[in-house]
């Protein structure tokens, strides 16, 4: 069994703004596992302000020994002697999750969700994201989003409202709110909270910082709209200690270490009662497809990250209809462009 990795740049097809940074371009790293004649292909997305890097990525994945593995089937196995390789590298250990996965759906000749035992006709609607900008620009994205049934705004910055306005400017859609953790102070959370239950948003995620979870608590008991953690909950273990203060959570295979955990964290969060999102950073179709076999089992998908990008080398998941649906390769479902 052999792992390569290559890093990747992506061009974005915008410049994207939320609460917190500003970027044009994301790093990620390309992997494959190959054994006996099979590429299964994975994907690390790196946005800068969660600390990996290519650099990150290489030395990790350098310590990563696949070789003295005799089947990619012992998932179990080799990504548990993975995870505690070393802390942190969440989205390097996802590009190992992936391509294993891939591997074995391959072997199997059947996608993930198929395994999983999942109903394709369960995939909620997908959103678009649309970045703080001003509102010219806000209106001119809403438009560009025509084949989305839902959009996802980011606010938190220094014009909410001003981007809500401009968006039901051009379109009555329902809109679901990201604060990125834009927003500390908890009466004033409400007020624009409850304002927005106003406008036909479906749910607000991340309004508070991390840290000001018991400000979150009291937000929970009176807001008017779902609230889902996104930056609050990465892994498994986290979401015990949010239940608390939320109603949803929002898993992405690049923050929780891949496919593996991914379905782990959506049974657990729904065992107790919690909403579940499936998210994305901008990533290619490899790691897009990989999210979208896991989304008959959620409530919202978030899956645009590959939309938002003008240099994909992957085909696979596609947008029908509102929906990200997984193609019907086997694996996670990708081919590579240009192979
Ligand atoms: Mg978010």
């Amino acid at each position: 069994m052999k792992l390569t990795f290559s890093p990747y740049t992506l061009s974005l097809k915008h410049a994207f703004t939320i609460a917190t940074s500003s970027r044009s371009t994301t790093p990620v790293m390309l992997a494959t596992i190959e054994h006996e004649g099979i590429v299964g292909y994975g994907e690390a997305s790196m946005p800068p302000y969660l600390g990996e890097s290519h650099e990150s990525a290489s030395r990790f994945l350098s310590k990563v020994h696949i070789e003295k593995y005799e089947s990619p089937f012992l998932l179990e196995r080799i990504l548990g002697d993975i995870d505690s390789l070393e802390p942190g590298n969440h989205a390097a250990k996802a590009a190992v999750d992936i391509a294993l996965h891939d591997w074995v759906g391959k072997m199997l000749d059947q996608p993930w969700y198929r395994i999983w035992g999942l109903d394709l006709n369960e995939i909620p609607y997908t959103s678009f994201t649309i970045g703080i900008d001003a509102p010219k620009v806000v209106r001119r994205k809403t438009e560009e989003a025509g084949a989305y049934r839902v959009l996802k705004v980011k606010l938190g910055g220094q014009n909410d409202k001003e981007m809500i306005d401009a968006i039901r400017d051009v379109t009555d859609k329902p809109i679901r709110v990201d604060a990125n953790q834009g927003w500390t102070d908890r009466s004033a959370a409400l007020k624009i909270i409850e304002w927005l239950a106003s406008k036909n948003v479906e749910l607000v995620e991340q309004p508070m910082p991390k840290a000001q979870l018991e400000d979150t608590i009291w937000l929970k008991e009176r807001s008017p709209l779902p609230l889902v953690a996104d930056e609050s909950a990465v892994r498994l273990s986290d979401i015990t200690e949010i239940t608390d203060g939320f109603h949803g959570v929002n898993i992405k295979l690049m923050k929780c270490t891949g496919m593996r955990e991914a379905h782990k964290m959506i049974l657990l969060a729904r065992s107790l009662g919690l909403k579940v999102m499936i998210g994305c950073m901008t990533e290619t179709s490899c790691a897009i497809s990989a999210a979208a076999q896991l989304s008959p089992l959620v409530d919202w998908t978030d899956l645009d990250g590959a939309a938002l990008i003008s240099n994909d080398v992957f085909r696979g998941a596609t947008l029908q209809d509102g929906r990200m649906m997984p193609s019907s390769g086997s694996g996670i479902g990708v081919d590579k462009l240009g192979t």
